[in-house]
């Protein structure tokens, strides 16, 4: 027992949309608990951006760009880690995206938009990534970063609340066809975290507040609230977890 039990040194930990938001935070607590860290995510001049600010900590790192939904570029994108770091053992599959509007103004192009980087992202890279961790035998640890919206419904996520009840069916069944080659599977479901994607739509006071009266524990939650949760399903101690949708909710979905 003791600081071993959630290192990872030695460790390469793949965090896709690391650029900016929850990505970046987990990239930093992955980093600061010691492994060797791979963002991706599509906009260069952010990537860059955060390359810098997790090397300023110490953090061993190197930014690449991709577009999740894009099968190619997400197996040139594995290849590229591999080549650059020789391994990879963690996956956080964690890019992602957000259009609100109530159903009746959803568009086609709307759900095709959430659904294409929120699922079929996650597919794309879950499925290189599960390859390439089979192909090392040597294990590995997949988290998909789902959604309180993931298991409860809330008006304005159509597209959103269906991609991550997806993502929650992917983590289960990825679980069981992967535990033989001694990957763990699990999902993270955050409540609301301030990010670049939740900023606008919490500055509205009166919905801040709507949203905090949500939780048990009386607020939004921040970056340092998920990074605990991310390095215990990234390391070691959770060796016998699996098929789980870790809710970081402050109690939302509890209620
Ligand atoms: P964000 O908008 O701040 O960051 C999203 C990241 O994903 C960026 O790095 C962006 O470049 C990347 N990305 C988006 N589309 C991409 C694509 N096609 N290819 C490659 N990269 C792409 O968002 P966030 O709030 O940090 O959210 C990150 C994840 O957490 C998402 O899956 C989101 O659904 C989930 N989440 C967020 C919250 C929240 O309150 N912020 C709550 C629950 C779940």
């Amino acid at each position: 027992m003791g600081p071993t039990l959630f290192d990872l040194a030695g460790k390469v930990a793949l965090v896709t949309g690391g650029s900016k938001g929850i990505g970046l935070g987990m990239a930093e607590a992955l980093g600061k608990s010691g492994a060797t860290v791979a963002i991706a995510s599509r906009g260069k001049e952010d990537l860059i951006k955060a390359e810098r600010e997790l090397k300023e900590k110490g953090i061993t790192v190197k930014g690449f760009q991709v577009d999740v939904t894009n099968k190619q570029k997400v197996e040139q994108l594995i290849e590229d880690v591999v080549t650059e770091f020789s391994h990879i053992d963690i996956l956080i599959n964690n890019a992602g995206t957000n259009i609100r509007k109530p159903l009746v103004e959803v568009k086609e192009e709307d759900w095709d938009f959430v659904m294409g980087t929120n699922l079929k992202g996650i597919f794309l890279t879950g499925q290189a990534v599960a390859k390439q961790l089979i192909k090392q035998g040597e294990g590995g640890k997949i988290i998909n970063i789902s959604s309180i919206f993931g298991a409860t419904g809330m008006s304005n996520q159509t597209s959103y609340s269906a991609s991550k009840g997806g993502i929650n069916q992917l983590t289960k069944v990825w679980a069981d066809e992967l535990a033989p080659h001694g990957i763990q599977v699990n999902a993270i479901g955050p409540g609301y975290i301030k990010t670049p994607m939740t900023a606008d739509w919490l500055s509205d006071q009166e919905r801040l507040k709507s949203i905090v009266d949500k939780t048990m524990i009386g607020r939004i939650g921040t970056l340092e609230d998920l990074a605990g949760p991310v390095v215990f399903l990234s390391s070691a101690s959770s060796s016998y977890v699996t098929g789980q949708i870790l809710y970081v909710d402050g109690g939302w979905t509890a209620k």
